[in-house]
């Protein structure tokens, strides 16, 4: 797998939380379009869809980390992987190991990790070795596999990434779904009872819209829409007791 070199990982999003993101590019290609691939071709660290698709692994990513630790000691108490690539890539059992690993540092720090995958959550992450508090997530916004094959086409199919999380739930872990960017209907006609019944084992759940792209803009009852889903969404986790957030 290429490489590339960096002088921090560290920083605080613009969301406001801690992150790392330890490798530069996404073969997973999704087309809402990805803001993170966006924002690489803007700023030149890809020219073209081919070379985003291209992941290059942060060289010595496990030392710099060590060393930020060590010098914000105390300072952090999560940290999420990742904002701009994904931590459990499909294809790349480098970036899977990697990430073990950066989450393995952050905890023996004490510093819990969220992470967030379209790939598969490895059931290493219920090691004993981690901390039980970090937050185990899928993206899901559907369970139709022509949308993912439309949108997500190198992501992993859905029922692989809800089996992942269901195993990492019943080993005791903390999970989470999160359901954005949610299609509105003249992208995907879809019921979403039945992919919030098949996450129903979650601890929590985001759920919010489809933005960066005209498509969900032109769906003229839009705000009725993502209204009633959000209605639906809240009741669902209400009834359940998952501690849920709509930002819709
Ligand atoms: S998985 Fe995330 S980072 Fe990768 S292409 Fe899709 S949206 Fe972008």
């Amino acid at each position: 797998m290429e490489t590339v070199r960096r002088k921090s990982l560290l920083y605080r999003s613009g969301l406001g939380f801690w992150c790392l993101n330890h490798v530069q590019g996404c073969a997973h290609g999704c087309r809402y379009p990805c803001y993170a691939s966006l924002m690489a071709r803007r700023y030149g660290r890809a020219k073209d869809d081919a070379e985003w698709r291209r992941p290059r692994l942060v060289e010595d990513a496990v030392d710099l980390l060590e060393r930020e630790l060590s010098r914000k000691r105390g300072r952090l108490d999560v940290v999420h992987l990742c904002l701009t690539t994904d931590p459990f890539m499909v294809g790349y059992p480098e970036v899977t190991a990697s990430s073990l690993a950066l989450v393995e540092r952050l905890n023996a720090h004490g510093v819990r990790a969220s992470v967030l995958t379209k790939g598969i959550l490895p059931l290493e992450l219920a090691d004993a070795r981690l901390d039980r508090r970090n937050v185990l997530g899928i993206s899901l916004v559907s369970l139709d596999e022509g949308f993912r094959k439309r949108f997500e086409p190198g992501a992993a199919p859905y029922s692989e990434r809800i089996a992942a999380l269901e195993r990492l739930h019943a080993a005791g872990c903390r999970t989470l779904v999160h359901i954005e960017p949610y299609p509105t209907p003249n992208i995907v006609k879809q019921d979403i009872r039945p992919l919030l019944d098949t996450v129903s084992f979650v601890d929590e759940l985001y759920f919010g819209g489809w933005n960066y792209s005209p498509l969900a803009g032109a769906y003229a009852d839009r705000d009725a829409f993502y209204r009633e889903q959000g209605r639906i969404v809240r009741a669902f986790c209400r009834e359940r007791h998952i501690r849920g957030t709509v930002d819709a």
